[in-house]
């Protein structure tokens, strides 16, 4: 059977486990490079990404993670986990470490700092059956994607968005998916489903 992994060393790693259960496939905690090594597919949850990033360094797990995903493992990041498979970041801290992915440039905590959430519905390319109720706490958006990468989803451009009218919060590049808000919370597993399709089936991915 198929087997995601989900990081575990911070965040929200319990809602992750049991959205991909959800969907079917098996999910295991990984904290280790050695649980990396049996699992197909890797979910970064949400959570905060410097001390995401620190825990990486001393679980000795960066070094694996960036061989598994340049061998092409599949990886979904949210929020936090969109950062740390990003690029470049915008507001991060300088020693903040990244697995670089993505080609995407994020501006860590863009919609506002400290208690800033933000909730909205948003069309979602692939996602079928209607938009998803995206929540957002203390999110990155997306400032720039390289020409690889499609951009899935961006807040409506409505007047109640303010400034983050139109940005971009969702993205995939080839079997690498990732979103500024968090699916895991709502209980809707569209989002999940995605993920684990292109676990199971990554002809779709470029
Ligand atoms: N602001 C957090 C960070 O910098 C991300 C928040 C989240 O994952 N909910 O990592």
């Amino acid at each position: 059977m198929t087997v995601v992994g989900v990081l575990g060393l911070q965040g929200d790693v319990r809602e992750h486990l049991r959205a991909v259960r959800e969907c079917g496939l098996d999910s295991v905690l990984v904290r280790r490079a050695e649980e990396l090594a049996e699992v197909d597919a890797l979910v970064l949850p949400g959570g905060e990404s410097t001390t995401m990033s620190r825990l990486l360094v001393a679980f000795d797990l960066i070094e694996p993670l960036r061989v598994r995903l340049a061998e092409g493992m599949p990886a979904y990041g949210s929020c936090a986990g969109m950062i740390l498979l990003s690029r470049e970041i915008l507001d991060g801290r300088p020693d903040q470490r990244q697995l670089a992915v993505l080609d995407a440039v994020v501006r860590r905590n863009a919609f506002g700092r400290q208690v800033a959430s933000f909730e909205a519905d948003l069309d979602f390319v692939g996602v079928p059956a209607g938009p998803v109720r995206a929540v957002f706490i203390r999110a990155p958006w997306v400032e720039q994607v390289g020409s690889g990468v499609e951009v899935l989803a961006r807040v409506p451009e409505v007047a109640a968005a303010g400034v983050a009218a139109g940005r971009i919060v969702a993205i995939r590049q080839g079997s690498v998916l990732a979103t500024a808000f968090h699916p895991e919370l709502t209980g809707d597993r569209r989002v999940h489903q995605l993920f684990c399709e292109m676990v199971t089936n990554p002809v779709g991915c470029k």
